[in-house]
């Protein structure tokens, strides 16, 4: 069988904080003196059995950013994870950034965005990874963050920040709150990435793609509850970047059998596979793909084809996206052996 890891791809719904690579956070645990367990990479978390309580998750989940100390610590993470990334066959990696986890406690929104940024820049050029981040607002927040956020991201655009999210597990959310912050963020060039459709239903991708004016959504899974939505997607390009074991994880599908992203991505619709929060989740974003042969029985082929979504991420400089195509076009060519046919 062809490596899973040696297929490039992007991954475009990863958060930061919860995408550390697991012996970063606990070395940075230790020499805090704070205990802390974290899930394996193949552990259980994937059956549903790790986050039945998807409050428990959550504050599992500020744990980490709370061990962050300073902002040689977030650097040092932020550079760790690119390693990790590079390792995986990610060629274009944009992670879902949310300084206000840090500021002011580390410095100010701008400070601790520019130490995230310039960390990840340096490290994917070490490893030969294109990195971009999604500055990403939570939905629970309010208009003024709102505001501050997307100036932010407007000043960073093409300096690290290549696109502007909204991140919420309840919705619907009311996202006409921050349609001032999404305008800013489009004007400065920047794509809207929406978390929609995961708690809640196709209205909510339909209102993050109407009001927000979103070209992408995180999750989006739901859609599938209305074929002619579905349609939709697919006339208009909307691209969902799903995550499959996160869904299964947090008990938002029932099986990884029963997720929706074979049927979305046989619809037409712009599908890409990633890992949400490995750190918590246990797998990787290779293990998605791992998902989608061994589970959804993908081919080969069909495995390239939902690799080949990732050509249509706005953030990508034109030399990734050939990088991506030709790296396809090549992984298919060897033999599942990996020599050359
Ligand atoms: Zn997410």
């Amino acid at each position: 069988m062809r490596s899973l890891t040696a297929l490039p791809k992007v991954h475009v719904h990863a958060h930061l904080d919860g995408s550390y690579p697991r012996e970063a956070v606990l070395a940075l645990a230790r020499r805090r003196g704070v205990p802390l367990d974290l899930p394996v990479r193949g552990g259980p978390a994937a059956t549903g059995e790790g986050w039945s309580d998807v409050w428990a998750f959550f504050e599992a989940y500020g744990r980490v950013p709370a061990l962050v100390a300073d902002l040689h610590d977030l650097a040092g993470l932020c550079r760790a994870l690119v390693a990790q990334e590079a390792a995986e066959g990610v060629v274009y990696l944009e992670p879902a950034i949310e300084p206000q986890l840090y500021a002011p406690r580390l410095g100010s929104l701008r400070e601790v965005t520019r130490v995230v940024v310039d960390a990840l820049g340096e490290a994917g050029r070490e490893h030969s990874v294109e990195v971009g981040s999604i500055l990403t607002l939570n939905t629970d927040q309010d208009e003024p963050i709102a505001a501050e956020l997307a100036a932010v991201a407007a000043e960073f655009a093409g300096r690290g920040v290549t696109a502007f999210g909204t991140a919420g597990f309840e919705e619907p959310s009311g996202l006409q709150r921050f349609t001032g912050a999404a305008a800013t963020a489009r004007a400065a060039g920047l794509p809207v990435v929406a978390h929609a459709g995961q708690t809640g239903g196709w209205e909510c991708v339909a209102e993050a793609i109407d009001v927000l004016g979103a070209t992408r959504i995180s999750h989006g899974v739901r859609s599938v509850e209305n074929p002619a939505f579905v349609r939709r997607l697919a006339d208009e390009g909307v691209v969902l970047d799903v995550a499959p074991v996160s869904n299964v994880a947090l008990g938002i599908v029932p099986t990884l059998a029963a997720h929706p992203a074979p049927v979305l991505h046989a619809a037409g619709v712009g599908v890409t596979l990633n890992a949400d929060d490995q750190l918590w989740f246990g797998r990787g974003v290779s293990d998605q793909y791992a998902v989608a042969r061994e589970v959804w029985k993908l081919s080969d082929t069909e495995l390239a084809a939902l690799a080949g979504h990732g050509l249509r991420i706005e953030g990508m400089s034109p030399a990734t996206r050939h990088r991506l195509g030709a790296g396809l076009l090549d992984w298919l060519e060897r033999s599942p052996a990996g020599v050359p046919t």
